[in-house]
């Protein structure tokens, strides 16, 4: 795999409608809800940092990608997230994500030699009896998982906003441009600031 996928598998419906609703309630200003003042209402509040609004929103994502890039998202601690365990699932195939950026032939074969190496120990070790959770020692960063990850618009934005610039891993900007995709489609008023 040379590219990370992300799925959306289920968001909250209507999700204008309970964050203008979320903040109408603190200024008592139900009377005044339309679908532009409501909008207009939502840019206002995130330009005032009044993000706590968007917490009622929330979205989830199937993601595929390397074991490199799930240790940084698990790192974002307002996410919950479930993962693929490598304890009580077998690591048969040999499921690895190749960088795009190691394009020098000579480069990915040594890449590709050091994924089958990885994997043959890892089947060794099986072979003579050791358990899933020692034998996944030998088996490299590259490796694939699959994880459920759910988050609010605001942890969204946050992690967006980090995880999609420039200096950031690779891979873990594709997941985040993936993600900032599928949030410009079922809340874009909660990107609208966000490169
Ligand atoms: C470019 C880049 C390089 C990085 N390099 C490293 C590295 O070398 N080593 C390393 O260990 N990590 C590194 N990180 C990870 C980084 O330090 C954060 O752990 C990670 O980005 C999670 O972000 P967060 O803590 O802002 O957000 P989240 O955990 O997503 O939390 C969201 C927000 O909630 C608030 N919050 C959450 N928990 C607390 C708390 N306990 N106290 C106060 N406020 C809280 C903060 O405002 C936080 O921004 C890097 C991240 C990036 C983007």
């Amino acid at each position: 795999l040379t590219a990370p996928s992300v799925r959306l598998l289920s968001y909250t419906p209507e999700p204008e409608a309970v964050v203008a609703r979320a903040g109408r309630t603190c200024y008592d200003s139900h009377h005044l809800s339309s679908p532009d003042a409501d909008a207009r209402l939502i840019r206002a509040l995130i330009r005032r940092g009044h993000e706590s609004v968007l917490e009622h929103a929330s979205l989830t994502f199937e993601i595929v990608c390397s074991r490199v890039v799930s240790h940084e998202l698990v790192r974002h601690r307002l996410t919950s997230v479930s993962q693929r365990s490598q304890r009580y699932v077998r690591e048969d195939e040999l499921r690895y994500f190749t960088p795009p950026e190691v394009a020098d032939p000579a480069a990915q074969r040594e890449y590709d030699a050091a994924m089958i190496a990885a994997w043959s120990y890892y089947g060794m070790l099986l072979k003579r009896g050791v358990s899933k959770q020692l034998a996944r020692y030998v088996l490299p960063n590259a490796c694939l998982t699959t994880m459920v990850v759910t988050a609010n618009l605001r942890e969204w934005r946050h992690i967006i906003k980090l995880r999609a610039a420039p200096d950031c891993q690779p891979e873990m900007q594709e997941i985040a441009r993936g993600i900032l995709a599928v949030v410009r489609e079922a809340a874009p008023w909660a990107v609208e600031d966000v490169a």
